[in-house]
Formats: C-alpha cells, structure tokens, sequence
C-alpha cells in the first residue's frame, strides 16, 4: 500500500532511500527521593554526566569536515557553551540538594523553568532557543539513565547502514544532522520544525533534501522500507508502485542532469534573448561565504549582512575589528563590488549584548530595530560608518541602509555619513569619495515615497522578506501565519514595480535581494517587472541565469501588465503559468 505524507519542504531536492528511524527511545524521567548521607554523591553523578556529554560534543565537533560552514558549526559551539552555563551546571545541583531528588528529576524541573520563561517571549526566534535547552538537557538525561542514542557520540568509523538512507527522527539537533550528513544521509524527515528549525537551516546548507513537520511519520513507516522525499514539495512517500518509482527517479536524474548543465554556466553572462545584461549578485553573511559566491560565478555580493558580526558575543566588535572583517570579504572577492549592509539588529535578529535596552518589545518586527536602532545609538553606528568607509578604499563597495521609512530617517543617515567622512578627512584616513549610498525598500511606506529616496541615494535594493511581512502584515517568523506569506499578492507586485519605476525615473539602478530574487518561479515576472538586478544565495544562481538566458523581456512585458490588473489569485497564477511557458 503506497503511503503519502506531506510536511513542510524547507530543503529542496529529490530523495530515494531506505528508510532509518532514529531511534532514541522515550526519555521517561522519573522522580525518586535521594537520602540526606547519599546527596553528595547523586552530585557527582551529575558533574560526571556533564563531563560525558562534553566529551560527547567535543568528539561531534571534531569531526565537522573543515569545510563545513561556520554557523552550522555555531549551532554545535553553543551547546558546547550551554554545558558550561551556571542554568544548566549549577542550578539543577542546587535543586539534587534542596529538593532531595535525583539528578534527572532536577535537570527537568530546571529545564521547565528555562523553557517556561522562552515561551513566555513574544519573539517566535527566541522562543525557537528552547530547542537548544531541550537538546542538551536530553544528553545529559540520557546519560544519567544510561540509555545510549545512535547519535550521541562520533563513533569511530561511522555507521554503513547509514549511507544513502532516508533518515526519520521526531527532530534533529544540530550535532545530529552534522553527523548524519558525515555518513552520507540522502535526506532527512522530522515530525517537528519549521522553515526556521535548526533542521532547515542546516539542511539547505548542506544541500540535503528535507521534510519537516510530517506528523507521526515513525508510526507510519518502517525501517529498511524504501521511501522517496521530495524536499521542493515537502512529500514523503512509502511503498510506491513502479510507475511511481519510475516517476520520480526520472525526476531525480532530470535534476542531476539540470546541476551538471547548470554548471556549464558559470563563466557566462546573465544575458537575455533581446540583449539586455542582467546583474547576478549573491548574499552573503560572512567571509565563508565568499568561496560560494566565486563558486556560482556572482557578479558581486549585493547584501552583506553584518549582523553576524554582532551575534553571540557580549560586546561590540570596535571600528578597528569590523574595518578588518571587511577588508578580508574585500580582499576575497578580488575586485568584484561588495555591498556593506549596516546594522539590522533586532526583531528576527536578535543579539546577546542588550543593545535594544534590554527590554523586550511587544511587535519587535514593529519595534526599535535596523536603521531606527542605529540612529538612537549613535556609538553603535558611527564605528561601523566609518568603517564601510575606510573599506571602500581597498576595493569596490558600497554602502547600503535597510529598513529606512522615512525622510527624515535618511536625511538624518546622509548627514552621518557626510560627518563622517570630514571625520576621516581630517584624520587623514583613507576612503572612496564616490563610494555609492543606497537604501532598502522593504517598508510599504518607502515603497510607496520611492521617488524620494530614489533622487537621493545611488541605488534601492528592495528586501521582499521584510516588503512582504509588513504589506501583508503577517510575522515572518510566526509558523501559524506561514500560510499567508504570499509574494504574489497584487499588493506586493505593485510595490516592487513602483519601486523599479522609481529607480528608472531617476536613472539610479534597482536590485531585489529578498529571497523572492532567488526563487526562479519568479524570475521571468521580474524580468517582466523591469528588474535587471538580483541578490540571492549563491545556490540558486545559476538556476535563475538559466532561465534569464532564455527569456526575452519584449515578450515578457505585456502579459507581466496583464497580471498586474489581477486580483484573484487563480488568475494571477494561471499569468504566471503562461509567463513561465512563453
Ligand atoms: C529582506 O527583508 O528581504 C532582506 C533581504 O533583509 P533581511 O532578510 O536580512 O531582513
Ligand atoms: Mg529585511
């Protein structure tokens, strides 16, 4: 009998595999009062557990192949770090002495408290740290009980049954998924999560297919059975029938056979049918980064998000550390132009040193956050003006501002910058005079005043993340309003063409570096819209030159007109279809 799931695909990709449940064995954690004389003891047996599952994520830590990205490697250190945290360590020993419990019991009651206070925030990021509390406090309760986990240390030679499986589990954690990616896992299914689980994340870096939120899929399906996933769609399917099979490995060999063709790419210009150049640029967030951008043949990076600089640490990097940071990513990129986004801290992006006053805000996606942050925090901004400009006197950069919403907003931006550079002047301090200043769109309010900002700054880039989030009011980051993120809403459409009119009226250019310029469903309504600039993850590149090469904007123009007169969805997706056919 075939079986069909369906989750949320959060990694794209055809899988056929065997099936492997991850086994872990429900974690019963039972309460039992510990003699006075034998307290002493029941704490050492705790501090050992501790040194085991140290030992345990040091051995995963390892064993990440140098060349794996540095923020998966970021999920592994914070657990790492936990371990070492007086919540973890030395409340739960307080709890063994004053409650008289065993050492499991203690690290529950602890962890309640913590999660407790996580979901108590109003931020669904944060409440997503409740993962990372969840996983290492079920390390160490498993090693108390002694109940061994297929997954909790390195091993040694790595497990063969693993290779090429089809990896099922109520959910990853981080070191999981780096282990399993290690010993060749094709995919990987999980009950929970969302598009923002550390599940996701990793998996779209790693390039495995993945399915997330396929509810009860351990109960379904049985070891060994051979399962087929597709990652784009977020199916799960179980004993198929041959034509099925047949089906989808067609679909997985179409894929590998449209990668190797890709490829051939590379070296060549996004060019359309009627000749007009398309600028290809990547996003990036940090210096690894760069060797995707050379290895996708990026014209430049069009966003460089600087947050990460901030991220994980209690101060702040000074002007000298950051004017270092971005002169590695200026060097690596060898003369292709790097655009230096200024801070965007706060609400999705949050950081440890407290610079949003320590206070939670209600609507953080509303709240003190971007560019409204940098501006009431002069000593958090000036240090990183002047060090995008001093940068740009190693090589081509420029200088872009999110979330403006307002005039004031950037006249007040435009003075700073003016200061600063009569600063370096006098310091004698090297910078480019001509470095460009541009701003993103990604506020209703700026897309619709675009001419305004559009005769004042030397480029726009609109970021549909937020542009979307805010005109459809609907947090990005909320799983339960998932549903409604919805690009092609005749109000967003109209908000990027005004923006891309706005540009062309004042012959500035217009770039689109929100996930929608990635997403090759949408690269011919673009190219439609008048877009001729996109940013995007260096790994779907090469996708969307693949279809600018073959599109001719002459012919792309009326019918992208037609749909911009829609208003139901069917019909605006029935235009798209015939847009994607011409
Ligand atoms: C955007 O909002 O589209 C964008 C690119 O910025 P971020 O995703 O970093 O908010
Ligand atoms: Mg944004």
């Amino acid at each position: 009998m075939t079986v069909q799931l369906t989750g949320i695909g959060v990694s794209r990709g055809i899988a056929i595999g065997k099936a492997h449940l991850l086994q872990r064995g429900n974690l019963e954690v039972l309460e039992y009062a510990i003699p006075l004389h034998l307290l002493d003891d029941e704490v050492s047996r705790f501090r050992r557990a501790l040194d085991v599952a140290r030992g345990q994520l040091n051995a995963i830590r390892g064993r990440i192949p140098a060349n794996t990205r540095a923020d998966i490697v970021d999920f592994i250190d914070t657990h790492i770090l936990m371990l070492e945290d007086s919540t973890l360590t030395i409340a739960p020993e307080h709890l063994i002495v004053s409650r008289q419990c065993n050492a499991e019991w203690a690290l529950k009651l602890q962890r309640d408290a913590l999660v407790q206070v996580f979901e108590a925030m109003d931020d669904a990021y944060l409440r997503m740290r409740k993962d990372d509390i969840d996983h290492v406090v079920m390390r160490i309760q498993r090693i108390l009980i002694n109940q061994h986990h297929e997954s909790d240390d390195a091993g040694d030679g790595g497990d063969a049954r693993l290779a090429g499986s089809v990896l099922l589990a109520d959910d990853l954690t981080p070191a999981d998924a780096v282990l399993m990616q290690h010993q060749g896992v094709a995919a990987f299914v999980t009950e929970y999560g969302g598009p923002l689980s550390h599940t996701a994340i990793i998996a779209r870096s790693l390039r495995i297919p993945a399915v997330v939120g396929v509810r009860n899929i351990r109960r379904f399906l049985r070891d060994d059975e051979l399962v087929i996933v597709d990652g784009q769609r977020g199916m799960v399917i179980a004993g198929a029938d041959a034509r099925t099979l047949d089906y989808y490995r067609g679909l997985q060999e179409d894929e590998q056979r449209q990668q190797r063709a890709l490829q051939k790419l590379r070296g060549a210009p996004a060019v359309t049918r009627d000749n007009l150049h398309i600028e290809l640029q990547a996003n990036i967030e940090m210096l690894d980064d760069v060797d995707d951008v050379r290895a996708a043949g990026a014209d430049g990076v069009g966003l460089y998000r600087t947050e990460f600089l901030y991220m994980n640490r209690e101060d702040t990097p000074s002007e000298a550390e950051q004017l270092e940071r971005y002169a590695e990513v200026v060097r690596a990129l060898d003369g292709l132009p790097l655009t230096i986004r200024t801070l965007d801290l706060g609400a999705d992006k949050q950081v440890d040193s407290g610079h949003t006053g320590g206070r939670l805000a209600t609507n953080p996606a509303l709240g003190l956050r971007a560019v409204r942050l940098c501006l009431r925090n002069l000593n958090l901004f000036r240090p990183q003006l002047r060090a995008i400009l001093r940068a740009s006197a190693l090589g081509p950069t420029r200088l872009m501002v999110p979330m403006l919403s307002n005039s004031q907003e950037l006249m007040q931006v435009l003075e700073l910058i003016a200061e600063t550079r009569r600063e370096l002047d006098r310091e004698g301090l090297a910078y480019d005079p001509d470095m460009p200043i541009g701003g993103m769109i990604e506020v209703p309010a700026a897309a619709l005043t675009a001419d305004f900002f559009a005769a004042r700054l030397d480029f726009l880039s609109i970021g549909t993340n937020d542009l979307i989030q805010y005109t459809l009011a609907i947090d990005r980051i909320d799983d339960e309003v998932n549903y409604l993120y919805d690009p092609l809403h005749p109000a967003v459409l109209a908000l990027i063409y005004r923006v891309i009119e706005a540009g062309a009226n004042a012959g500035i250019p217009v770039s689109m570096c929100g996930e929608m310029a990635g997403d090759p469903l949408y690269t011919r309504l673009l190219l439609g819209l008048g877009l001729r600039d996109f940013s995007m993850l260096p790994t779907t590149l090469l996708e969307v030159k693949s279809i600018i090469n073959g599109s001719d904007t002459r012919q792309l123009r009326p019918l992208t007109e037609e749909l911009l007169l829609e208003y139901e969805p069917d019909r605006i997706r029935a235009l798209l279809a015939k847009i994607a056919e011409i």
